[in-house]
């Protein structure tokens, strides 16, 4: 053991888990290890990107301990194996004129050579690390230009670096298309803005950025490393992908477009390029069973369209593919076995969807069915189902929540009492706090970790200032996260054992609304993210009609606010206003970015206001702020 403060050793109990994992998985198949190094150009000696600020953005340099083949006690040797995978790096040949960077992030960059210059696909999380990952490509393929932009799908791992990459003026002029699926703007303010504070800090479980990384530490995200710490930036596509297939030749290159909405993002599509018999299946089908609900929070996913799309690219383009890959991980070659690789990724989706279903008309609750599920024979064994990222117990209780929501039903659980409240009720009946502890150290000597989890939770809602609640709820929590073979339930776990032991950590590692996107916003989503950024609480007995005009739109808006909701239309003229505003799009971006108060805009003359001004002074006045760091593992401050 450590001091009580530190993590601790795996014990017997986390170690004989770890003991049936070898057992059991198949590791004499290495195939991946030669796929996962095949085409390899060139690498970097060390990884490390740093900002404009010499601020590190991305590295691999703290991961040495992951050489080892040996497994250490603390770390499920599924996801030590997986780690290890997701450490190869650098640039990389897939096929003839498709290369792709990989471990400059947790997503890949693809490039395909076309006629002019190359088509860039997924440019990574943040600006620093797509311009080092292409400036790697660059030192060894040439510096060609940029031909096109093209993002498989909504989620920021897949657009925010586009300004590392590509100049924003060669868009405007129309020289490069920025192609995107259906929906993709729609998605990514739903995801990044809408719910985007929320889910940074939840991302931070999920994918532990600022855990320390080591074998009692991070050691994988699943689907790679971890995410980038830049600057997230995005230029809205210029050429939307609507009908379920369709073909374009970009700069030489023919691609075939496969939407598959709802799927693992609700804006996401599939590529196939006929001449280079390659298809690119975006994030649906990687080398991991992947979240039907990311416990960072999101949407739940559509299991069954997921399965159905899969099957779609593998009978319409599986005979004609040698090579299939993602937007993560490492390809797959040869025709039999993209086939083979995309069934089993097909019945794992549609088994899991399936079976749920069935089991939840039986009426097993949630919970139930989460522990009642496990793989069929044949999927288990096969490395690129296993959980590394989603888990058939969360993804199980997600198909549920699809249908049928949070609620199980039981009229006990409708209304519980709050996790204050209820921590209380909890100790008082268990007969106060050091009572729970008692019996919680005995379950703890006998490996039951996720009762003393539960139960240490109760004891620290119920009082925060608890150190032996909180020492035994770390302790808890980190032989689970040992033990876990998903990256993102081990991250959950170590960092909720890191903030009992040590409190919230400093820094977030990501901003959490990046201003490219809210200047990207169409104005409906814009005046959508303003309301949701009403405090109701200080609106209360506050109303008002505000009519917008925007000039350099040909644009009006009419704004009402009433029993602190803010509701909007679009291209109306009120009956009655108090005041109509008028101001040009970039002056609305920059007063909600807070880069200008409304104040100033009036002083400066680039806002007017016809009316009575105190209502628009108040609207902005009564918008939320929102704090990176809120508490999780222990009551809000
Ligand atoms: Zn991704």
């Amino acid at each position: 053991m450590t001091d009580a403060d530190g993590p601790r050793d795996a014990t017997a109990a986390t170690q004989a888990l770890q003991r049936a994992v070898r057992e059991t998985l198949p590791f004499h198949d290495t195939q991946d290890f030669e796929d996962a190094a095949r085409g390899r150009v060139a690498a970097l000696p060390e990884v490390e990107i740093t900002n404009a600020q010499a601020r590190v953005v991305w590295s691999l340099r703290d991961y040495p301990f992951l050489a080892g083949e040996e497994t250490p006690p603390t770390v499920n040797p599924s996801l030590w194996r997986q780690a290890r995978l997701n450490m190869h790096h650098g640039l990389y040949q897939v096929t003839e004129r498709v290369y792709q960077v990989r471990g400059f992030d947790i997503s890949n960059m693809t490039i395909i050579e076309g006629e002019r210059g190359v088509i860039v696909i997924d440019p990574l999380i943040s600006a620093e690390v797509a311009r080092a990952a292409f400036d790697l490509y660059r030192a060894h393929r040439g510096d060609r230009p940029v031909t096109a932009m093209i993002y498989t799908h909504s989620h920021t791992d897949h657009y925010g670096g586009v300004r590392g990459v590509l100049d924003e003026a060669r868009v405007a002029t129309g020289e490069v298309p920025v192609v995107a699926p259906a929906r993709f703007m729609e998605e990514v303010v739903s995801e990044a803005v809408l719910a985007g504070t929320a889910m940074v800090r939840r991302g931070q479980f999920q994918f532990g950025p600022t855990l320390p990384k080591g074998p009692r530490g991070q050691v994988d995200a699943g689907l790679g490393k971890t995410t980038s710490r830049g600057t997230v930036t995005l230029i809205p596509p210029t050429l939307t992908i609507a009908e379920p297939l369709e073909t374009h030749r970009i700069d030489g290159v023919e691609i075939v477009f496969q939407l598959t909405p709802e799927t693992e993002a609700p804006a996401e599509m599939h590529m196939y390029y006929p001449a280079l018999r390659a298809l690119n299946l975006a994030e649906n089908a990687t080398h991991n069973l992947h979240n039907l609900y990311p416990i960072r929070g999101a949407q739940v996913r559509d299991a069954n369209a997921w399965a159905k799309y899969i099957d779609e690219a593998r009978d319409r383009f599986g005979r004609a593919t040698d090579v299939a890959f993602a937007q993560h991980h490492w390809p797959v070659w040869g025709t039999g076995r993209v086939q083979e690789f995309l069934a089993a990724q097909r019945d794992l989706y549609k088994f899991l969807h399936d079976q749920t279903v069935r089991l939840m008309n039986h009426g097993f609750k949630p919970a139930e069915i989460a522990e009642r599920l496990a793989l069929p024979r044949g999927l288990a064994s096969t490395w690129h189902v296993r959980g590394y990222y989603g888990t058939l117990s969360h993804n199980s209780k997600s198909v549920y929540q699809r249908y049928l929501g949070w609620y199980d039903a039981n009229p006990a659980n409708l209304n519980p009492l709050p996790p204050v409240e209820r921590g209380r009720k909890y100790v008082e009946y268990m007969g106060g706090a050091d009572a729970v502890l008692a019996r919680a150290r005995e379950d703890f000597a006998r490996g039951e970790y996720r009762f003393v989890a539960e139960a240490t939770s109760h004891v620290v809602f119920a009082d925060p200032g608890n150190v032996d609640a909180r020492r035994l709820g770390a302790d808890a929590l980190e032989q689970m996260g040992y033990a876990a073979e998903s990256a993102i339930w081990r991250n959950a776990y170590l960092q909720g054992a890191l903030e009992l032991r040590g409190g919230r950590p400093a820094t977030s590692g990501r901003a959490p609304v990046s201003p490219d996107v809210v200047r990207a916003m169409s104005l409906d989503l814009f005046f959508g993210y303003l309301a949701a950024r009403l405090d109701g609480e200080r609106a209360e007995g506050v109303g008002f009609v505000l009519s917008w005009v925007f000039p350099d739109l040909g644009r009006r808006y009419v704004l009402t606010l009433q029993n602190c909701a803010l509701t909007y239309l679009a291209d109306r003229d009120p009956e009655r206003a108090d005041a109509t505003i008028t101001l040009d799009r970039p002056v609305l971006d920059r007063l909600v970015l807070r880069e200008l108060t409304i104040e100033a805009a009036l002083a400066q003359g680039v806002a007017a206001i016809a009316g009575d001004p105190a209502p628009v002074i108040r609207l902005f006045h009564l918008l939320d702020d929102f704090p990176l760091l809120f508490d999780v593992i222990e009551p809000r401050r």
